[in-house]
């Protein structure tokens, strides 16, 4: 087999609306496998580097890194998969595989050279990658998951990057029984946020904008809901929770989330906003709270949270588009006009 070209969805230059395309896939290596691509999520990211809102921008862009397929080939060398096998390919395809965070399985934070994305990054070859907005995708092996059998492909795909954003950090900081959670943003992240906190077994608040999304927190899992609009919110939860994950993308005034911490709490950022946040050290000596963030997972960790998220029955809430309708999904994105991710079906590309 050689070089493959197959279908895509790409931004020709930053702004520029997605189109229809060809791109290429490479020719299977020892230790890769291709993979048909059934769905792929539509995550905010995806906006920001298209826009080229977090510098410049590798161009033409395939984005997409939440993405769901069955394996369709395999290179001689490959163990991991079979042709047929339910795959998930999340927020990058290489990394290091040598350093003290890739041998650890936190690929997310190689120090060697850092995590290669699974879309505008160069590869370790030197080429662009291209991601899952398109039907086939060339992976090694080790940089793929199994999508167990009682997840849908559709609702699975946006955990591989919103699913894990939020995993990660509330297996990390002992999300549980016993324990109080907080979700900032009722959004892609915060909604699988509250599946997987309330499936850990912890008591979990959702804490929005406005009261407009409390019925859905509720029938989602969590145990109470609080609008951050009005003030009396502050005063009601000072000192209740161990662990605040906060997921929205806009800086907010973290003093008074740092109130809401009780004694050794910690506040997570996983939300990247444009902005710094501004934080008196006051806020954090008193009561000995922890500032931190998260970002994803590593690839270990990804196949325990598909696992987790299959045997409790945790999928995305998704909206399936069609991939012409993708500029009109991200338009909508923005004005937070969706429940609560996109997911495109690759057939309709
Ligand atoms: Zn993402
Ligand atoms: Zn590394």
């Amino acid at each position: 087999m050689t070089d493959t070209t197959v279908a895509a969805y790409a931004a020709a230059t930053p702004k520029a609306p997605l189109e229809k395309t060809v791109i290429t896939r490479r020719e299977l290596r020892a230790h890769d496998i291709l993979i048909e691509i059934k769905y792929s999520g539509i995550c905010h990211s995806d906006i920001h580097q298209v826009n080229g809102d977090w510098g410049d921008g590798i161009f033409p862009m395939v984005p997409g890194h939440e993405i769901a397929g069955l394996v369709s080939a395999v290179g001689p060398g490959v163990t991991r998969y079979a042709v047929g096998d339910r795959v998930g390919v999340g927020c990058f395809v290489d990394s290091c595989r040598t350093c003290e965070n890739c041998v650890a399985g936190q690929e997310q934070y190689c120090t060697g050279g850092g995590m290669t994305a699974t879309y505008n990054a160069t590869d370790r070859d030197g080429e662009p990658t291209l991601g899952g907005y398109s039907t086939h995708l060339v992976v090694d092996e080790n940089y793929a998951v199994t999508i167990p059998e009682a997840l849908a492909l559709d609702v699975a795909a946006p955990l591989l990057c919103a699913g894990i954003t939020l995993y990660s950090p509330l297996r990390h900081w002992g999300a549980g029984p016993g324990k109080r959670v907080a979700v900032v943003g009722l959004g892609g992240l915060g909604h699988l946020g509250v599946k997987i906190a309330h499936a850990l077994g912890a008591e979990v608040t959702v804490l929005g904008r406005t009261p407009a999304k409390r019925p859905d927190a509720l029938r989602l899992g969590a145990d109470a809901y609080h609008a951050t609009g009005d003030p009396a919110t502050f005063e009601q939860l000072a000192g209740r929770f161990d662990l605040i994950v906060n997921t929205v993308s806009a800086t907010l005034d973290l003093e008074a989330y740092l109130g809401l911490l009780r004694t050794d709490g910690t506040f997570v950022q996983v939300g990247i906003p444009d902005q710094p946040m501004v934080v008196s050290p006051f806020a954090l000596v008193n009561g000995r709270k922890a500032l931190a963030g998260s970002m994803i997972g590593g690839i270990r960790e990804t196949q325990e949270m598909l696992d987790f998220c299959a045997e409790h029955g945790i999928g995305s809430e998704i909206e399936v588009i069609a991939a012409r309708q993708i500029n009109e999904a991200y338009a909508r994105v923005l004005a937070s006009d969706v429940r609560y991710r996109f997911v495109i079906d690759a057939a309709t590309i």
